[in-house]
């Protein structure tokens, strides 16, 4: 590697791919049901390969990524691309094409590749499965495909690729390997196969290549960090390769800087967002590199001070060899393009940038630093118009006792005499399966279909029907089903004020699934009631509690887009505070029961422990100044969706829920021990029919399974539930599954007494 390099100048560390009309999303599902061939779906795939190319070296880049296309997930592809392709699958004797879908989505018996999510982001990834014998080549050539594609056009790349020691570290070992193998034991034969790929891109022409290491972002052990230098040692000594960027994204680099700095790497992408600049002047390896400063959010939707991102620039100048500006990480996080919207605001319009606006940030941006002219440059303007001072006062006002109610054992006390309930007491996490004509009533009141009128007698019927069934069960504690919900978080965000909704702001959540997370953009407050009239109807149709239901603030601000000029917990407060005013009017109707879900809750844990602490005060702060202001006789529930708590487990004592229901079911009831070990005194419902999996347990696995968890928590503490909302199952699964968790409850009561 000795020829001179082009200068990157400004670039992005990726694009979206799913299509600007999620195109790909409706070609792949298309080919999944038979519709159509693999030509098709090819096609299709080279379509949108050419208008992202096209895009942005019109819109001026330095340099252009490329690979960035997947037909599913870059994690997949690695894997792919290195012949990670585990036994189970090639034994199924497939196409290429199929192999792939088939890691995905599993086929005829055969269980996919786990799927997780990538690092706090809410994308998720298929983990690759390693083992001793996983035997890496260079078995694909999809990097180079697309560089050739790419230059077939007319435009340059410089092809990203998952790093090879984040490859491994979020990787997983295969369930048959030997005891103390790790991925990370592979990595000499892997660099062989990243070094034959480095040769193959040198030889295409590439000049770059992007190696993404936001495995580097989160605490590393020592270990870890002499594999990285090691790596990049042995790579950046190869003679036939592009020049490297190596990437990291979603925080600071830390300890990771100096030792990639030490390595032969031409260039070191840094994320100026999620982390900062102040450790690089400092690291002298970085005066003869090229430094790619991500100073423009990646990942959110707002505007970029361009003069402050200018001036973060101009900073490092003296302290780097050459300094290019970029994003914070991939756009792959954000909507294609706000031209799109047509119903936005022109206040919020103003302050909003998606991918493809991101894209002329950074070109600006770029012109202006090496023309020096930074004076025309974009200023975030005031926030007047986001201030909401009554909500402001109420926030200025709270107090400590805001967040506290009276000690569990008085609750548990008045909530038993109010509620009187039997000891393994039975109810369901909120949702019941949502059947055609629930999808349609919403779908027919949002095109002016029906009018409310008529959605609202839907509804009607729908929850006296789900009401009665439960009753029919014999579950004692029940829910209204939650029919009108598209989505947890939308249902409060179109009701709550400081939210706005997108019509085409879709975000790859995995495969071809995509979300379209509401944009918080000010103030929030609620105008009205936003779950009263279903819940109190269905209260009134019934003796037996009804359990209202709300999605907790942690959760609502981790599945959308928030602003980012005022720390999150001070926003998570505002939320807390129109649920808090949720929870008074729901008892104020009579409702006894009031659960509040926060399934994100260990989404948002920081990557580094040393941010933890802080996070888990104002999230379980936030938790508490919406659900304090309950009287004692009031019982709180909250739904966490998964039981490996790890980090969290403190957080969820602190929550100081009466009743906490969590996903056990497929981990066998472990949690229970983890939650006595830390001293968790309080009702506790571990799931045991897991929603996730069609199948029906019978009487006796969930008679064996309560009876276990009723040796770890006394009765009267103890819930029997499902593990999760039932919404994406259908009744001929759930109403047995909920006969038979009742009939088991009732075996193990009458072995109590
Ligand atoms: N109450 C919600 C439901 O049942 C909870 C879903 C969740 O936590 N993911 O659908
Ligand atoms: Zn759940």
């Amino acid at each position: 590697m000795n020829h001179p390099l082009p200068p990157i100048g400004s670039t992005v560390l990726g694009y979206p791919r799913i299509g600007p009309h999620r195109e790909l999303k409706r070609a792949t599902e298309n080919y999944w049901a038979g519709r159509t061939g693999p030509a098709e779906l090819e096609g299709t795939a080279r379509e949108l390969r050419a208008r992202t190319w096209a895009e942005l070296a019109g819109a001026g880049l330095g340099s252009v990524p490329g690979n960035t296309f997947s037909y599913y997930d870059q994690m997949l592809d690695t894997a792919v691309l290195f012949g990670a392709v585990p036994l189970r699958f090639r034994e199924l004797g497939l196409s290429e094409l199929d192999t792939y879908f088939a890691m995905a989505r599993g086929c005829e018996g055969v269980a996919p590749l786990e799927l997780t999510k990538w690092f706090d982001t809410n994308y998720h990834y298929l983990v690759p499965e390693l083992a001793p014998d996983t035997r890496f080549t260079l078995a694909g050539d999809k990097p180079v495909a697309e560089y050739r594609e790419a230059a077939a056009q007319g435009v340059v790349t410089r092809p990203v690729v998952i790093g090879p020691l984040t490859f491994l570290l979020q990787a997983k070992a295969a369930a048959g390997a030997s005891k103390g193998f790790t991925p990370l034991d592979l990595l000499d034969p892997l660099l062989d196969a990243y070094a034959e790929l480095l040769a193959r891109l040198a030889d295409a022409g590439a000049a770059w290549v992007q190696l993404d290491e936001p495995a580097f972002v989160a605490d590393r052990t020592d270990a870890e960090l002499a594999a990285l230098a090691r790596a990049y040692e042995r790579l950046g000594s190869l003679i036939n390769r592009p020049g490297l960027l190596v990437a990291g994204y979603f925080g600071d680099f830390g300890r990771a800087l100096p030792v990639l700095a030490n390595t032969p790497v031409e260039a070191v992408a840094v994320d100026l967002v999620a982390g900062s600049s102040a450790a690089i002047p400092a690291v002298t390896a970085l005066r003869d590199k090229t430094v790619v400063a991500g100073v423009v959010d990646g990942r959110n939707v707002w505007r970029t001070d361009l003069a402050a991102a200018a001036s973060t620039c101009a900073s490092l100048l003296g302290s780097v060899g050459s300094l290019a500006v970029s994003t914070s990480c991939s756009l792959l996080h954000v909507p294609y393009d706000l031209d799109a919207e047509t119903t936005l605001p022109a206040a919020l319009r103003e302050r909003l940038a998606f991918a493809r606006q991101k894209v002329a940030e950074v070109v600006l941006l770029g012109r202006a630093l090496s023309s020096g002219d930074t004076d025309q440059l974009h200023r975030t303007a005031g926030t007047a118009e986001r201030r909401n001072d009554h909500v402001r006062g109420r926030i200025a006002a709270l107090r400590p006792a805001h967040r506290h109610r009276a000690p569990y054992a008085e609750r548990a006390a008045a909530q038993q005499e109010r509620l009187a309930l039997p000891p393994l007491a039975t109810t369901t996490i909120g949702s019941f399966p949502q059947t055609g004509d629930v999808r349609r009533a919403r779908a027919d009141l949002r095109a002016g279909r029906i009018d409310e009128a008529t959605y609202t007698d839907r509804m009607r019927a729908e929850i006296r029907r789900v009401i009665e069934l439960q009753e029919d069960i014999g579950l004692d504690v029940l829910v209204h089903g939650e029919p009108e919900r598209n989505d947890m978080v939308q249902y409060f965000a179109e009701q709550l004020d400081g939210f706005a909704a997108t019509e085409h702001g879709w975000v790859q959540s995995y495969g071809t699934r995509c979300v379209r997370p509401p944009i918080l953009h000010s103030d929030v407050s609620r105008p009205r009631p936003m779950t009263l009239d279903w819940t109190t109807y269905a209260q009134g149709l019934t003796s037996k509690p009804v359990k209202g239901m709300l999605t907790g603030p942690v959760t609502i601000l981790a599945w959308s887009f928030v602003r980012d000029d005022q720390p999150l917990g001070m926003t998570a407060d505002q939320v807390a505070l129109a649920l808090r005013d949720e929870v008074h009017d729901l008892e104020a109707a009579g409702i006894r029961i009031v659960q509040v879900d926060e399934p994100a809750l260990r989404e948002l844990l920081p990557l580094r422990a040393e941010e933890r602490k802080s996070y888990v005060d104002w999230a379980v702060g936030a938790f508490r100044l919406a659900t304090s202001g309950a009287a004692t006789a009031t019982q709180i529930h909250t739904h966490l969706c998964y039981s490996e708590f790890g980090d969290v487990i403190e957080a969820i004592d602190g929550l100081d829920a009466d009743v906490t229901t969590i996903e056990a079911a497929r981990s066998h009831m472990e949690v229970l021990a983890d939650l006595r070990a830390i001293g968790f005194a309080r009702g506790v419902g571990p799931g045991v029919y897991d929603i996730h999996s069609p199948r029906v347990p019978d009487v006796a696995e969930l008679t064996a399974l309560l009876s276990a968890a009723a040796t770890a928590v006394p009765p009267e503490r103890l819930w029997a539930n499902p593990d999760c909302g039932l919404k994406t199952r259908g009744y001929a699964e759930v109403e047995p599954a909920l006969r038979n968790t009742v009939e088991a409850v009732h075996a193990v009561r009458a072995r109590l007494r």
